[in-house]
């Protein structure tokens, strides 16, 4: 048996990281989606492959054996083949049904009811995001019932198997698909998925099992997190009607512009000023780092423009431990001639051709087109 580059399949390295993986895998399942290439045999046989190959590596376990195996060891190690609609549509969440204008509400949940996914968005200062917060945030969502504990019904006698579905909330089809014949599940109108059909209704929810409420919850930021970068709050979306399983939240970070640090990936980029007396002779100042104030030595001779690295000072890198730079840009302040006092200007005029003062071209190792390779191609 051929043995599968499923890495290659998919177009990712091996040291892809999770994220990597699921949106090389996003972005071929919808181009080769049978839908979307109906009678294209070819299209359908890459659909295949890409499932096969996204559901070993999108799952940890299966990935090293196939690390250590090669796709041969996955057969022998209980990889089914085919492609698991699970997963497939636990990547693609509630948006792929309108995408593909089908409707694969049952097909995803078996039965199962899931509450609404929920989005949104938080602001947070680059300080907040590099040290990691919690943030309280008001959310209005559904919840469980507390009346009814999410079954909707006013006591257990108020609640009957269905007799259309016989209490399993679904309904069994057998329809043509591309891939062939397939068994279909659909949701059972009779009780809406729930399996149960309620006599006596909760006061409270009026048999919906759950209650919209305006909720404080707690969130936390995970460090070094990207500019527009999403993380799942599981659970925390709405509550599904009579039992079943609550929607996830998607937090999406924002980040509010920093007065002091510019981002770029991990490192940020700040400024410090000073005057043309302490580049000459060198200083020491106090500078603003993510994690609070730190003091640098500015060396004897350092040019405008000269970039300083703290090693370190920069964002936490979201998988692993380590973390970017600071860079530190130092701009020596030119001041303007008409705020200087008659002495000051008499010590400029008598010093202006002094031979120390011109500038030396060879000496400058930091100049302009050095700074710019530095910033394009670090
Ligand atoms: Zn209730
Ligand atoms: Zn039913």
């Amino acid at each position: 048996m051929n043995d599968k580059d499923y890495y290659s399949i998919l177009g990712v390295s091996r040291d892809a990281s999770a994220d990597e993986i699921k949106k090389a895998y996003r972005e071929l399942a919808l181009k080769y989606h049978p839908d979307k290439n109906p009678g294209n045999s070819e299209a359908g046989e890459k659909f295949k492959e890409i499932n096969e190959a996204y559901s070993v590596l999108s799952n940890p376990e299966k990935r090293q054996r196939y690390d250590q195996f090669g796709s041969a060891g996955m057969n022998n190690g209980g990889f089914e083949g085919g492609f698991d609609t699970e997963d497939f549509f636990n990547v693609f969440g509630e948006g792929f049904d309108s995408f593909f204008g089908g409707n694969n509400r049952s097909s995803r949940q078996h039965g199962q009811r899931k509450g609404e996914d929920l989005q949104i968005r938080i602001k947070l200062t680059l300080r907040e995001i590099a040290n990691g917060v919690t943030k309280k945030i008001k959310l209005s969502h559904y919840v469980k019932c507390d009346g009814c504990d999410g079954c909707g019904a006013e006591s257990s006698d108020g609640v009957q198997k269905c007799s259309k579905c016989n209490g399993l909330g679904y309904v069994t089809k057998i329809v043509k698909t591309f891939f062939g014949q397939m068994s279909s599940r659909t949701v059972c109108g009779a009780c809406d998925g729930t399996g149960k059909n309620i006599t006596k209704k909760c006061d409270k929810c009026k048999g919906e099992g759950r209650l919209y409420v305006n909720d404080i919850i707690d969130i936390k930021i995970p460090d070094g997190i990207s500019e527009e970068g999403t993380f799942l709050k599981k659970g925390c979306g709405n509550a599904s009607r009579r039992g079943g399983i609550p929607g996830n939240l998607h937090v999406v970070v924002s980040e509010i512009d920093d007065p002091v640090f510019k981002r770029n990936g991990y490192d940020v980029y700040s400024q410090v000023n000073i005057s043309f007396f302490d580049a000459v002779l060198g200083c020491e100042k106090e500078i603003d780092t993510l994690y609070g104030k730190v003091k640098i030595k500015i060396p004897q001779g350092t040019q405008s423009g000269k970039l300083l690295s703290l090693k370190g000072k920069g964002l936490k890198h979201i998988e692993g431990y380590d973390y970017g730079n600071q860079y530190v840009y130092v701009q020596v302040y030119t001041p303007d001639l008409k705020n200087l006092t008659s002495s000051e200007k008499d010590f400029l005029l008598k010093m202006k051709d002094s031979d120390g003062f011109r500038p030396d071209i060879s000496k400058n190792e930091n100049n302009f087109w050095d700074r710019v390779k530095k910033f394009l191609f670090k």
